[in-house]
């Protein structure tokens, strides 16, 4: 069952020293699922998706991206002691985009896009750069590709760092609050390139405070407070009918 899943979280714990920011978090998301995490400030959502991302290791539990199982050497059959190079290639099953889109500033929107490909790939340039610019136009940018960051919008650039991310070609898209530092006028182009992305088959976990979107576009939600999950289920059933009393109050 967990091997068919693209994301299953068993038992994940996570301390910063004596801090339990992660008490024990099982969560299963099947391909093509679209899952949107909400909670309070501080309630583990970016620590989540960093242990999923392998950005942090997990203090204690089992991560495993379409059945790798994270963090685990299957030549000594032992888990975190991964080379450097395994965690990396382990790391990209999952692409993250995060709050500040964190662009190459020297490099225009399509340099920042192959970039991941030639360098870590090693994929041919002219394959990356055309293969980067049907990225851009699917993000809606086919005309900005030669523009550098401080030439573009907000909403533009966390654009560019979607695609960025997608020329990485991962199973799982790991959102942590994409249009939480955009003006308000730009939150819509970003919600509309993830929700296209969404129906086309895109697994993905999205940390959002945008509610309609979760309601609208999410196959699964998640409210997390303190660490844990606290209640799970369909977004609209979820949100006209909270069961726990926590997520009645958060919402
Ligand atoms: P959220 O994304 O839901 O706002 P976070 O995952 O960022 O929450 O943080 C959860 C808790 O873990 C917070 O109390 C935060 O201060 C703490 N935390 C996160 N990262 C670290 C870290 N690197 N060192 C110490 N504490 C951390
Ligand atoms: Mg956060």
């Amino acid at each position: 069952m967990s091997d068919q899943a693209a994301v299953s979280l068993e038992g994940i714990h996570k301390f910063f020293g004596n801090f339990h920011a992660l008490r024990g978090i099982d969560l299963t998301i099947a391909k093509g699922e679209v899952c949107v995490a909400i909670g309070p400030s501080g309630s583990g959502k970016s620590t989540l998706l960093r242990c999923i991302n392998q950005i942090e290791v997990v203090s204690a539990g089992r991560v495993r991206i379409c059945g790798t199982l994270q963090g685990y050497d299957e030549r000594n059959g032992r888990l975190h002691e991964l080379s450097p190079r395994a965690i990396d290639r382990q790391r990209r099953l999952t692409g993250m985009v995060f709050q500040r889109f964190n662009l190459f500033p020297h490099m225009t929107a399509l340099g920042n896009v192959i970039e991941g490909p030639v360098q870590v790939k090693r994929i041919p340039k002219a394959t990356a750069r055309s293969h980067g610019r049907d990225l851009l136009a699917r993000v809606g940018l086919a005309d900005l590709a030669d523009r550098y960051p401080n030439q573009l919008s907000g909403g533009q650039q966390q654009r560019v760092a979607i695609a960025r991310a997608l020329a990485m070609e991962p199973e799982v898209m790991l959102f942590d609050e994409p249009t939480s530092a955009l003006d308000p006028e730009l939150v819509g182009e970003v919600l509309d390139v993830i929700k296209d992305l969404a129906a086309s088959g895109m697994t993905m976990i999205l940390v959002t405070h945008e509610i309609g979107f979760a309601r609208e576009v999410g196959d699964h939600l998640v409210f997390m407070d303190q660490g844990t999950i606290v209640e799970e289920g369909r977004p609209k059933q979820m949100l006209e009918a909270p069961k726990s009393t926590r997520t009645q109050a958060f919402l």
